[in-house]
């Protein structure tokens, strides 16, 4: 009887360790510290993706007005040409560039031109800053160099604090001026291409592919770079060289970012030679 005992309590105890380290093995594999509930259901919800995208493919996605290319996942709405879903935003957005944390908003067909005229103006400022600072943060920076001499100079706390603001706003502004002037470098490169920073992979791989088959890959929403850079500013007469850029403008970007037609100041354009 108690030999039977001691049995059926070391058996017990083999299950519990087995689970224990079954499950160990199981978190182990699967554990992810960024993972949430979120994550969970949009896991648990990949079927329904998969059968809607399936379903609304095999039917044709265009019942309605809108020119959708394909149905958004998440949405269960038609997605139109160059539209993306944006995780952060929970939205489709047109013409999707990326999701920009530092402003909090996508950066997309509505907003592109005043992003781009953002980070210019930023850049700008910052490089007319750091010129125009340049004697005054070397003098404020010689000062600070000669606080550890002795005997030490007759600085006041006002004259101590203003010379580390010195110091600090020229650092700032030049750091500001070197990396936002890169990003907006990028993007000048991605607009005279007529490519938005996710369309930027995508026709990557596409080019890619296409190159592999002997053929070549152009890129349906370039208009050429100078026209290119027409449809992102709004340009549609000469004077709104002046009016539309160099001056703040309150216009609206060229179409609904719904359909993508050859907008009138390219229209009479030939196509580029050169396929980018
Ligand atoms: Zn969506
Ligand atoms: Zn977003």
């Amino acid at each position: 009887m108690r030999i039977g005992e001691r049995r059926r309590f070391w058996l017990t105890r083999q299950v519990e360790q087995l689970w224990l380290y079954g499950w160990l093995c199981l978190r182990s594999l699967v554990y992810n510290s960024f993972a949430d509930g979120d994550t969970a259901l949009d896991a648990l919800f990949e079927p329904i993706y998969w059968l809607v995208d399936h379903v609304t493919r095999w039917f044709g996605v265009s019942k309605s007005d809108v020119a959708a290319v394909s149905i958004c996942r998440k949405c269960i709405a038609p997605k139109p040409a160059r539209t993306h879903h944006c995780s952060i935003c929970n939205r489709c957005v047109l013409k999707m560039d990326h999701h920009c944390p530092w402003l909090n908003n996508c950066v997309g067909h509505y907003n592109h031109r005043y992003f781009f005229s953002f980070m210019l103006f930023m850049t700008m400022g910052c490089i007319y800053s750091s010129i125009s600072g340049w004697d005054m943060f070397w003098e404020a920076y010689a000062a600070i160099e000669t606080y550890s001499q002795t005997p030490p100079p007759t600085f006041s706390f006002r004259q101590r604090a203003f010379h580390k603001s010195i110091v600090y706003a020229w650092v700032l502004c030049s750091s500001v001026a070197l990396a936002l002037g890169a990003l907006m470098l990028w993007h000048s490169v991605l607009i005279t291409r007529g490519e938005t920073s996710i369309e930027r992979h995508i026709n990557r791989k596409e080019r890619k592919r296409l190159q592999k088959k002997g053929k070549v890959f152009r890129n349906p929403y370039s208009y050429g770079p100078l026209g290119n850079w027409k449809v992102f500013l709004g340009i549609e007469r000469q004077r709104h060289w002046v009016t539309r850029v160099l001056l703040p403008s309150t216009h609206r970007p060229y179409g609904s970012g719904m359909r993508w037609d050859t907008p009138a100041c390219v229209a009479e354009q030939k196509p580029p030679l050169l396929a980018i």
